[in-house]
């Protein structure tokens, strides 16, 4: 079997045009437009370089975009304060504070200044227990709300299905699984101390691999038939490759997401929807 191509890079092509005709219609109905606000405190290459891909994506879509960059040495009361400043101010939709954070600034403390209506990101209590609950109006984070994206504008139906998330970080692995179970699939979730990775993954009509090993998920590991969502980011010889080996897992599984092209460019897009949704809570919580 050869597998069907999950095509990252299409959908959120077809999803920013969707986007941006609803900015417009935001800006067209309420005099302003959805504003993100990306707070960092040093240079991390990688935060420098995401920061730069969301200010290109938020403003060919006519979206606000702001951005913070304090120096590393900047001491946690000054990025607390700003943080409720911009939770307070009306122009600010979402916030999304990138990590590494430096060592004097704690995450937590940042995390108590933000407000969960601008947590864009997802990655607040208040979010991360709504999510959990699967009530309320909550933020789920960008990532694994692009994984669900790509799975339902495919049309994959979840009721049912046994899912299978390898990695249960916060920001990716757990909050996969519990969208999944809230589609009623039936959710195992791995980690590094799984006995058996193999025999596990092979049980999954959806596998989802959020780890950040290279290649970790070969063919052998995978279902025949089952539909492959890899979130991994990885670089072996100066090329990226996901946390699957694709070439074989594309012989066993019926669709996959490649790497790159597939589950990253939906992470972006992703961010754009949580800001307008902000947006769109705040004013209806304004009236
Ligand atoms: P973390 O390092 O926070 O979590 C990795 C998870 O993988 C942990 O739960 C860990 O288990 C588990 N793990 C590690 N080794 C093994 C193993 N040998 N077998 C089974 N499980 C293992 O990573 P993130 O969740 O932040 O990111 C995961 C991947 O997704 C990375 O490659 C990252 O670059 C990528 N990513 C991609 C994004 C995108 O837009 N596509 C955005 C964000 C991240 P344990 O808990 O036991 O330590």
């Amino acid at each position: 079997m050869t597998a069907t191509i999950l095509d990252g890079k299409a959908l959120a092509a077809t999803m920013r045009g969707e986007i941006a005709a609803e900015v417009a219609a935001f800006r067209e109905q309420h005099g302003f437009v959805p504003a993100i606000a990306v707070l960092r405190a040093g240079e991390d290459p990688a935060s420098v370089s995401y920061a730069r891909q969301i200010a290109k994506s938020f403003e060919a879509a006519g979206m606000g975009f702001a951005l913070y960059a304090l120096p590393e040495n900047t001491p946690e009361a000054k990025v607390v304060s700003l943080v409720k400043r911009l939770s307070r101010d009306k122009a600010t939709s979402g916030i999304m504070v990138q990590e590494p954070l430096p060592k004097q600034v704690n995450p937590e403390a940042v995390l108590a200044a933000l407000s969960p209506a601008k947590d864009v990101d997802g990655v607040h209590p208040v979010n991360a227990g709504l999510l959990m609950q699967g009530t309320g109006d909550y933020f789920a984070p960008a990532t694994p709300a692009g994984g669900m994206e790509m799975l339902r504008r495919h049309g994959i139906e979840l009721k049912g299905k046994r899912a299978v998330v390898v990695g249960r970080s916060n920001i990716v692995g757990k909050p996969m699984a519990f969208l999944l179970l809230h589609q009623h699939a039936t959710v195992t979730i791995c980690h590094s101390r799984t006995v058996d990775l193999g025999a596990v993954c092979r049980e999954g009509d959806i596998l989802v691999a959020a780890v950040g090993k290279a290649r970790l998920i070969d063919g052998s590991m995978i279902k025949p038939g089952a539909i492959v969502i890899d979130f991994g980011v990885n670089f072996v010889e100066g090329k990226m490759v996901g946390d699957v080996d694709f070439d074989s897992a594309a012989e066993v599984a019926s669709a996959i997401t490649p790497v790159s092209g597939g589950t990253g460019p939906l992470t972006n897009v992703m961010l754009m929807r949580n800001t307008l949704m902000a947006a769109r809570r705040q004013v209806a919580d304004s009236r």
